[in-house]
């Protein structure tokens, strides 16, 4: 059986039009379990409708409709089990079809086709003697549908699309074929909101840039010759970023939107980049091959780190390793002759790079299959204002070329061929928001102070190095939380401290007088360092962060004497402890600091005393919040991780993800606990994980009295507009309904319609 299965798994796999998928799985399945008839019965419009049959008449298939809660198909729907009859006819819920010639049939089963908890449809075997399925077989048609289940979904979507070129020609997949079509606008592909906003458009699709790993080995002649075009190609994408730069700073966007070029710059003029690959050319490969070797062993090290937002530095990586291939190859990926302002660009994925070749005002949208809200990609479309949507896995992107589209980037939904009325709607939406856009544009420069007149302090989270640079627009007040990890991931050792100073020193300067808080070292769990490997097998709840300083303090030192040499004649630094789950880690972390800083007092630098700080993330400091904070000068609750200890959730697993809430009455509960904890003793408190950037969430954190946030500077207008709009008051009053409901889904309705009424809905969806 085994065998069997993993043979119609592959075959439909490899399928891609619906009507083959699923006359594979009636044929293949009804011979494998030796059953007299096979059907698929599958769900659009509130109907379950017969799309395949082996056994049954085919002139009915997509003729035979089971409106929900009826026949025995409905039932097993209903029930989402299977159902296993000996005589289905003497059944209550059997409804006879004379038409499909079932009258023969008595031995039943049906099996729910189940994808994420929705019934997508069910399949059905029949025989004709009076008796049960086995369970073997009950067994094999329940593996083989949960199996087929996100096949079935994949080779819909791209069934959905208008002008799909029908595969089979008989009367009855023309039917199955035309039914399909009719069940367009039912349900949109899903991504993750990439950067907000709707598209409405037709789509270029691009063609995957995986050239990279397929370029071969070729030996050589010419050394100094290959050296030569590496180093040219070197040049010409260097310049080619300069420019790109320079014209997207020049067209007004924020630098930090524009600073992922200066780390494309940083990485090229990276001397692990240049001679590795100068070596293996010297050792007789050609400029491209010795450059994919170089590209693929620095995206091996990023890649295989669980942290989404360092997963995405292979992308970098990989990205700049593609120019400057296409730089050597005078590759040019953008269809620009083909794009026009609504022309919804379609992708496995795209480079920064890339998007920064386009004019904003020639695309109405991205949609990408992969990618996630913390890729460049994102946030660079987010600082464009172009909608995207990412992560869509069911996208079939060759297939959509030239079809019409609406990209949701609220939602992340992706309608394919959409009706006229979706589209009326959502050209609706599209006025409604222009309007929202400008009241939210007049905010600039203004503080976030809420309606009774208490101001919460916006900062920014920043990672790269080359984040780093002063916003001039984006309103942040400063750095809320710059993770250190970055320098240290990107060297072949240990950066020293002049190394790490420097780095320092260029961010607080950046920002003084404002405050900059700099998060020490936070690895282990999902990130590592190629040079220090930590093997364990918990990461998550093992050697990370603090704990690992704390170990290593010649480690611990260096860093912290470089914040404090760096901050020398500012008086900005904060100092940030990570992962810390027991006072006396804290106690220990400030002594080493109080060291190193009389250290460098006794060698003549003219330091102040930083505000040192520790991330709420374990549950465990929630309980001792009062003593904890009793010996800081502030609290910052790092949510990501927070919710992912409190709520037993990896942050990074997309299967889990529905339970990683961060309005969940447990989440809000303890974050409560947190700030009323450190108010009592007088300590200000902030949030830096991604919650601080949900306009939702920072309702409730602005009404359990929160001192500041730090997110993304992309999420800062948004939540800056909410503050503006209500009092603390108002906030505190939706903090105690929310603490007595029972759910995260009721809280965030709540909230929703509390946005609604006050007309702010278009923070969090969209339109006005
Ligand atoms: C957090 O855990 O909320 C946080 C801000 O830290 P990181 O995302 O770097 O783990
Ligand atoms: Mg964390």
């Amino acid at each position: 059986m085994l065998q069997t299965l993993r043979r119609i798994v592959q075959e439909v796999n490899s399928t891609r039009d619906l009507n083959q998928v699923l006359e594979i799985i009636v044929q293949r399945v009804k011979k494998a379990i030796n059953a007299d008839a096979c059907s698929i019965y599958l769900f659009e419009n509130n109907t379950f409708t017969l799309l395949a049959t082996e056994g049954l008449n085919k002139e009915l298939v997509g003729k035979v409709h089971m409106p929900v809660g009826t026949g025995l198909v409905g039932l097993v729907a209903q029930r989402a089990d299977p159902l296993n009859l000996d005589d289905a006819q003497e059944h209550p819920r059997f409804q006879l079809f004379t038409a499909l010639n079932e009258e023969r049939f008595h031995g039943f089963v049906g099996i729910p086709i189940t994808h994420h908890r929705e019934v997508l449809g069910v399949l059905v075997a029949q025989s004709e003697s009076r008796l049960r399925f086995s369970h073997d077989i009950v067994n094999f048609l329940v593996t083989i549908a949960a199996q087929l289940a996100g096949s079935i979904i994949n080779a819909q979507a791209t069934h959905q699309l208008e002008g799909a070129e029908p595969v089979r020609q008989s009367d009855s997949s023309a039917n199955a074929r035309k039914h399909v079509q009719q069940r367009k606008d039912n349900r949109p592909l899903t991504g993750q909101p990439g950067s907000p906003g709707i598209a409405i458009g037709t789509a270029v699709s691009i063609a995957s840039s995986v050239i990279l790993d397929a370029i071969p080995d070729r030996p050589i002649t010419d050394i100094d010759d290959e050296v030569s075009v590496f180093y040219s190609a070197l040049d010409s994408v260097r310049k080619d970023i300069k420019s790109l730069s320079y014209q997207l700073l020049a067209d007004g966007l924020p630098t930090e939107d524009v600073a992922v070029f200066d780390a494309y710059l940083l990485m090229l003029d990276s001397n692990t980049l240049i001679e590795s690959t100068v070596e293996r050319i010297k050792s007789g490969n050609w400029a491209a091959g010795a450059l994919r070797e170089t590209i693929l062993e620095h995206i091996k090290l990023f890649g295989e780190m669980d942290n989404p937002y360092l997963r995405e530095r292979a992308k970098d990586i990989r990205d700049l390793g593609q120019c400057i291939f296409n730089q050597m190859q005078g590759i040019n990926e953008l269809p620009l002759d083909r794009l026009s302002r609504d022309s919804i660009i379609v992708a496995e994925d795209i480079s920064a790079t890339l998007l920064a070749d386009i004019e904003k005002t020639n695309v109405a949208g991205i949609v990408l299959k992969r990618g996630s809200r913390t890729s460049h990609v994102a946030i660079l479309a987010r600082a464009m204002g172009i909608p995207t949507v990412v992560g869509v896995h069911e996208l079939p992107v060759m297939q959509l070329d030239g079809s019409h589209l609406v990209a949701d980037g609220y939602s992340g939904k992706v309608y394919l061929s959409p009706s006229d009325t979706v589209i009326k709607e959502y050209s609706r939406l599209i006025s409604q928001e222009e309007e929202l856009f400008e009241e939210i544009r007049e905010l600039n420069g203004k503080p976030a102070t809420t309606r009774d007149g208490i101001n919460i302090p916006l900062y920014a989270n920043t990672g790269l190095v080359a984040d780093i640079s002063p916003s001039k627009h984006s309103g942040a007040e400063g750095i809320g939380l710059y993770r250190t990890e970055y320098p240290f991931m990107i060297r072949q050792r240990f950066p020293g401290e002049e190394e790490q100073s420097k780095i320092y020193r260029e961010v607080l300067q950046a920002f003084a007088p404002r405050p900059v808080v700099l998060r020490t070292l936070d690895i282990g769990g999902d990130k590592a360092l190629s040079y220090f490997p930590i093997d364990e097998d918990n990461p998550f709840l093992g050697w990370r962060g603090i704990r690992v300083t704390l170990d290593h303090p010649e480690i611990f030192m260096i860093q912290l004497r470089a914040m404090l040499i760096a901050s020398e004649g500012m008086d900005n630094l904060h100092v940030l402890f990570p992962m810390i789950s027991t006072i006396s880690e804290v106690e220990d972390s400030i002594e080493l600091l109080e060291r190193a800083f009389n250290e460098l007092l006794a060698e003549g630098y003219k330091i102040q005393r930083p505000k040192v700080g520790v991330m709420v993330e374990v549950p465990s400091l929630v309980f001792q919040i009062k003593r904890i904070a009793s010996i800081v000068d502030f609290i910052s609750i790092g949510t990501n991780d927070l919710i992912q200890y409190l709520m037993a959730v990896d942050r990074n697993n997309a299967s889990v993800a529905e339970l990683y809430e961060s309005l969940h009455p447990a989440v809000l509960s303890a974050i409560k606990m947190v700030i009323d904890g450190s108010h009592e003793v007088g300590v200000p408190v902030s949030v830096c994980g991604e919650m601080a950037g949900d306009p939702l969430a920072a309702l409730l954190l602005l009404g359990m009295t929160i001192d500041s946030l730090s997110t993304s500077v992309g999420s800062l207008p948004r939540v800056k507009w909410m503050i503006r709009n209500f009092t603390q008051q108002e906030a505190s009053d939706l903090v105690a309904q929310a603490l007595e409901m029972k759910d995260a889904w009721l809280i965030k309705k709540m909230l929703t319609n509390v946005l609604e009424e006050k007309g702010l809905g278009g923070l969090v969806r969209a339109g006005r």
